[in-house]
């Protein structure tokens, strides 16, 4: 495995599986690099596996979350390799948006904007993560890129964007890795007090709750009791349509998803929600 900084470096890479990351590698993340050696196997023809580590400044609108954002390109490196890597891009800020050059923000889908979700307490994040996803596309240039379910909303972003712009490569979604005890892995899970870790596992109950619900009212309510009862400040606690995330529809998938601060920590995670089918 190599670990490049340019993307001049890419040259034999390309056309291969992208897993894109900000890197602090936890075993979530290492799933999804297993994934894409699985489906760089199935594509055939030694296609290789790129994981690109870029703590992307656009898509952070609190400047002290970016600075405390951990960095740890050894470890993250070494993980990649035992999970199958064939490279790590870790480009510099200037490699990926070179000064004086214009990286025009895609035109954000409409699912960016779901109402009362990450866009509420995030404004403008989205924009972030459109532009650099489509400008790790545009420097890797793959034949498929993987995300993970942990965290919804993106890969609906990501899917409906990828759609539009870029037709020919597949978006592989692949399930969220959890902790033991139900806590979606998340590399803020370490900023955690060891108070709030044990409250955090409210996340994943409550979404548990939820399921026993048949109506979404109900769900709602359920998710909101088990994450109060911890004293959680809860951003969202929704179910929602898992295609456009506006209100639940009848008969199509729906998804139930949750925010919530504890400490100076931001924590999100969704399941399925099937109601009473
Ligand atoms: P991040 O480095 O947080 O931007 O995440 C990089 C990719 O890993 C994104 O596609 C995330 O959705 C995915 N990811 C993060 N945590 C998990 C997890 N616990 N399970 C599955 N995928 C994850």
């Amino acid at each position: 495995m190599r670990i490049v900084t340019t993307a001049r470096e890419l040259g034999d890479f390309r056309g291969g599986v992208l897993v894109p990351t900000m890197g602090a590698l936890h075993a979530g993340h290492l799933a999804l690099v297993s994934a894409a050696r699985a489906e760089a196997a199935r594509r055939g023809g030694g296609k290789p596996v790129v994981v690109s580590v870029f703590v992307n400044p656009t898509q952070f609108n609190d400047p002290k979350d970016l600075d405390r954002y951990p960095r740890t390109l050894d470890a993250d490196s070494a993980g990649c390799e035992r999970a199958g890597a064939d490279i790590v891009f870790a480009p510099s800020p200037d490699e990926v948006y070179p000064p004086g050059q214009l990286f025009p923000t895609p035109a954000l889908p409409a699912v960016a904007a779901g109402p009362g979700l990450e866009d509420a307490s995030r404004p403008g994040h989205f924009a972030g993560v459109c532009q650099v996803v489509e400008r790790l596309f545009e420097l890797v240039r793959p034949a498929a890129a993987i995300f993970g379910e942990k965290d919804w909303q993106q890969l609906k972003v990501i899917e409906a964007m990828a759609r539009d712009l870029r037709p020919d490569l597949s978006i592989i979604a692949h399930p969220t890795a959890r902790e033991p005890d139900g806590l979606a892995m998340s590399s803020r899970n370490v900023f955690l007090t060891p108070a709030d870790r044990s409250r955090a596992r409210a996340l994943w109950r409550g979404l548990a709750a939820a399921r026993d619900r048949s109506t979404p009212m109900a769900a709602e309510a359920a998710m909101r009791e088990v994450l109060e009862r911890e004293g959680i400040a809860i951003e969202y606690a929704v179910v929602r349509d898992a295609w456009t995330l506006l209100g639940p529809v009848e008969g199509c998938a729906s998804r139930a998803l949750v925010a919530a601060r504890l400490g100076t920590v931001r924590l999100i995670d969704n399941a399925e929600w099937r109601g009473d089918r």
